[in-house]
């Protein structure tokens, strides 16, 4: 029987089940439709229970040379008015640090690793999955070379879509999958060197006060996501804003671009005077020398994920508001409980019911609480502790 697994996507979720697969002495490949994976993105959050998979797979000297062991949350006002702090990762009692840590650096250590143990041709690039076919026996999966256009069929044991957002296994999977749906929430990201932030180890969340129509108009987060910037003592800040743009509603999926450009200018004016963590916020946006604009978009949760030799991974399969730290925690924790099931099963399809049945409610329901602490934080029924309660219900903490 074909035992090998297929994983389409090398993001975070897909490198790490490729990691954990090879450490359950599974065979696996990755095939991603980029033709060079580049380290993309800003900061993300890795909450702890994640941080415990990446360790257990012996990356964690590896992670805290990168990353920013975050302590502590502090919710603040747009003058930079305390309000209160909450603590984070190893300050609030976890075994494990919370991180912040640059995406594509994450991704690239974990790109390095999967080539070191999994040998140069473990990943491919420039492979785009466009559909299967799977049988008793195998799975059938149809591939774009993306520099040629050649379609080739791969075969495999299993397949495991980690194709993120915009996957096309899930798509295939379900047809009927509802749209992608905008909260009507903008979010501008950037990031640039400071001086030390804060402690070097504080994120701060600014919330305005309730507009005239009820609803918040803006919020602004700030965290330093670099440990080599901060051994020399400076920060590198991440920063994001957020603003309520339009009604909620379904969004054309090509519109949700983790690498669109924006300007400064289209973040300004809604943070005019606005100060966070002792700095103008005017400052760290117009400082950034790249600015990223995203819509706040998930989907809804599906009743079950897969079928048969096939499942979702991570993005792919429960996108959630990228707020609570649980994006990228999320696929960790999906990858590792993956692995253990398929290694503790003698049926792979046992094996992926049993991942699904331990992963889908637990993941549906991070799904529903994020959107319960955006709406908080946006719609003027958000007094703080509301948006807090949401928060610690979303991560756990
Ligand atoms: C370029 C990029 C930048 C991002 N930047 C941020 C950020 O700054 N902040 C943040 O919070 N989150 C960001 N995210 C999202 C974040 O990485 C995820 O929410 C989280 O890490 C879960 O990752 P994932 O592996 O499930 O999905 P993703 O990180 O989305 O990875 C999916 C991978 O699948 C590949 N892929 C897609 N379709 C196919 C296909 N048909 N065949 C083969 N491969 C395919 C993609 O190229 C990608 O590498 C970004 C995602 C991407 C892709």
């Amino acid at each position: 029987m074909n035992s090998h697994v297929l994983i389409a996507g090398a993001g975070i979720g897909g490198l790490t089940a490729a990691l954990s697969l090879h450490a359950a002495g599974i065979d696996a490949t990755v095939v991603d439709s980029v033709r060079e994976i580049r380290p993309l993105g800003v900061g993300i959050n890795i909450q702890p229970q994640a941080v415990g998979v990446l360790t257990e797979l012996g990356l964690g000297d590896a992670l805290a040379a990168v990353a920013i062991p975050t302590a502590e949350h502090r919710y603040a006002d747009s003058r930079d008015e305390l309000m209160f702090t909450d603590p984070r990762g190893l300050a609030r009692g976890y075994r494990r640090p919370q991180y912040s840590v640059h995406r594509g650096e994450l991704q690239m250590l974990l790109l390095d690793a999967v080539r070191e143990r999994l040998g140069a041709e473990a990943v491919r690039t420039g492979v785009r999955v466009e559909r299967f076919i799977q049988s008793e026996e195998e799975v059938r999966v149809r591939v774009t070379d993306r520099a040629t256009d050649a379609a080739s069929v791969l075969s495999t044991g299993l397949l495991v879509g980690a194709d993120g957002l915009h996957s096309a296994v899930r798509a295939a999977l379900h047809p009927e999958q509802g749209p992608v749906l905008w909260s009507g929430v903008r979010m501008w990201r950037g990031v640039l060197e400071t001086e030390r932030f804060l402690t070097g180890r504080s994120a701060v969340i600014a919330t305005d006060g309730p507009r005239p129509d009820g609803r918040h108009g803006a919020q602004f987060l700030a965290y330093p996501i670099s440990r080599p910037a901060d051994d020399r003592g400076r920060s590198l800040l991440n920063w994001v804003a957020l603003v309520t743009e339009a009604e909620p509603g379904p969004l054309d999926p090509a519109a949700a671009d983790w690498n669109a450009p924006a300007r400064p200018e289209d973040v300004l004016p809604h943070f005019e005077g606005w100060r966070i963590g002792g700095r103008l916020v005017h400052d760290l946006v117009t400082g950034s020398a790249l600015v990223l604009r995203y819509p706040m978009v998930d989907r809804d949760p599906l009743p079950r994920w897969g079928e048969g030799r096939v499942t979702l991974l991570g993005d792919a399969a429960h996108p959630m508001y990228p707020v609570g730290a649980n994006g990228a925690t999320q696929a960790i924790i999906d990858a590792g409980v993956l692995a253990d099931h398929l290694a503790a099963a003698d049926d792979p399809r046992a094996a992926l019911t049993a991942y699904e049945t331990e992963r889908g409610e637990a993941t549906a329901r991070i799904v529903r609480a994020s959107r319960r602490m955006h709406e908080s934080a946006h719609s003027g029924a958000g007094a703080i502790d509301a948006i807090t309660s949401a928060f610690r219900a979303a991560t756990g903490g």
